[in-house]
């Protein structure tokens, strides 16, 4: 490793919880490699890079240094503090985000010509990191955080826009030149997917982010070629750059405290979750998240609450409610109207609630986990799959109903309850008896146990994947290598 030593490389996470997590594991694992990683980000966010990094007990995090550079909250129109795209206050604020994230731009390049490290590796939502990256001769590299299934679904719909075929928005399309027959209608899709000719703040940015992969040195993938491998291929040929798939690289963390750590503060202290899942029997429990964005309406939360009784099965459920604004409200709020009456008590035994964050990646990995609920953002999904673990799919927005069907239809380890709309909220899209089924599908009987047995096997791959000689760390090591010979070093 030594001779990586000099090799700097800058990391610039998109700030929000499903790109920053995993961009940190990314550094710590080039890191690990000797090479020096610089990770800039905001504030308010260098606290969550840094617990996750200080969790680890790794040496090799000594390589790792952390920046934070202002971010324009309320010069774009956001409220102070707002510095995760999680934390927004109201969905109607999202052009501001990244309007804030565009005005990152000029103090970002300020600091890269005062470092002039050997490469940039930028979340793709910067879609103007290629630019300054070139500006500088520095190879920018572009990470989206997604599956290349879903990055090939994207482009493929840029490229031969099907849905503009169809005469309604549940008539049924194919994506074109996608392999495996996949069907969507036009309901799944965002508006700036939709009318993506038009002159939003979101549609303009959307093209940028697909332009620069083509300007760029190439694009870094957390999946690993087993796992989709003809995807991963496409992806390749339709960019027209090199692709290194490196993950899953949350394979990492491998002690409790690492697994507990990523993130917010966990609700629950991590002894306590483990003590719940130890007395359960292996392949037993539920685990139901649905990431740090999604929101459910209390009535849709009711339904959930009622499925998952209904449904027999052991649950960790994670609810996630944005805070009352005053004390009286939340007052209100604590009364729990939001869940059926007596359902906790009820559920004593069965049940665990988690209000707030989870440590995911510790109670999917612990042998009690049997199942999975998920909102199939990609960290999630793969974070399942690494697990071994099927799932019931429930995508709700961005690109989570590609993927979607790569865990449903392309590996064939997850059942979808049902969600039929891209939404920014969801409210009252799913019913009780939908989740009953799709739960007990995963959970009990003949379907449930292939499913099992294909997930266990995937999981398997992904841990090969990431040991020495594995897919994932030669491509690693190619990748670092290509950088060393090309700065000299
Ligand atoms: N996560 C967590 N605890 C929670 C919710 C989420 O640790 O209670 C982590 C999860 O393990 C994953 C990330 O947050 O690494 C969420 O990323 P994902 O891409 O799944 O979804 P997003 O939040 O971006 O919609």
């Amino acid at each position: 490793n030594s001779e990586n030593h000099n090799l700097h490389i800058f990391f610039l996470p998109f700030p929000g919880h499903g790109h920053l997590i995993p961009t940190t594991d990314m550094a710590r694992l080039f890191a690990a490699r000797g090479v020096r990683a610089t990770i800039v980000t905001t504030p308010l966010n260098l606290p969550l890079v840094s617990k996750i990094i200080e969790k680890s007990k790794a040496p090799s995090n000594s390589n790792i240094n952390i920046v934070a550079i202002k971010f324009p909250s309320v010069e774009a129109g956001l409220p102070e503090g707002c510095e995760h795209v999680d934390s927004i206050p109201s969905m109607s604020l999202i052009p501001n985000f990244f309007k804030a994230t565009s005005m990152l731009q000029e103090p970002f390049e300020q600091f890269l010509q005062q470092h002039r490290p050997d490469c940039l590796i930028a979340g793709a939502f910067f879609h103007w990191a290629t630019d300054s990256a070139d500006k500088f001769g520095i190879p920018g590299i572009l990470f989206h955080g997604t599956s290349s299934f879903s990055l090939c679904a994207s482009e493929c719909m840029r490229l031969y826009k099907p849905h503009k075929n169809v005469s309604s928005e549940s008539e049924p399309f194919v994506i074109p030149n996608l392999p495996g027959e996949i069907k969507l209608t036009r309901m799944v899709l965002p508006e700036y997917v939709i009318n993506d000719d038009d002159e939003s703040e979101l549609a303009r940015g959307r093209r940028k982010i697909m332009e620069s992969a083509g300007r760029s040195f190439g694009v870094i993938v957390n999946s690993f070629c087993g796992l989709e491998q003809i995807y991963a291929d496409l992806y390749q040929k339709l960019v027209g750059k090199k692709t290194w798939h490196i993950g899953p690289v949350s394979l990492l963390n491998k002690d409790i405290e690492e697994k507990a750590n990523r993130g917010k503060q966990a609700s629950i202290n991590e002894q306590d979750c483990l003590k719940w899942l130890d007395s359960k029997k292996p392949d037993s429990v539920l685990y139901v998240c649905f990431g740090s964005m999604a929101n459910f309406t209390d009535s849709q939360l009711k339904e959930i609450a009622m499925g998952l009784e209904a449904s027999g099965q052991n649950f960790i459920w994670v609810v996630r409610r944005t805070k009352k604004a005053n004390q009286q409200e939340q007052e209100e709020d604590d009364k729990q109207e939001w869940l059926p009456e007596g359902f906790e008590k009820r559920m004593e035994e069965k049940g665990l609630i988690i209000r707030g964050w989870a440590p995911q990646v510790l109670i999917l990995d612990n042998e009690a986990t049997g199942g999975f609920v998920t909102h199939c953002g990609w960290n999630s999904t793969l974070e399942g799959v690494s697990a071994g673990v099927p799932m019931v799919t429930w995508p709700v927005s961005a690109e989570q109903f590609y993927n979607e069907k790569l865990v449903t239809q392309v590996l064939r380890i997850g059942v979808p309850v049902g969600a039929k709309k891209w939404v920014r909220v969801v409210g009252d899209s799913v019913q009780k008896e939908a989740i009953e089924k799709a739960v007990r599908r995963v959970m009990v009987g003949e379907e449930a146990l292939e499913m099992r047995n294909r997930a266990k096997k995937l999981g398997s791959m992904a841990k090969e994947a990431m040991e020495e000689g594995g897919s994932s760390s030669l491509a690693l090591d190619a990748l670092i290598q290509e950088l060393s010979s090309r700065s000299g070093q």
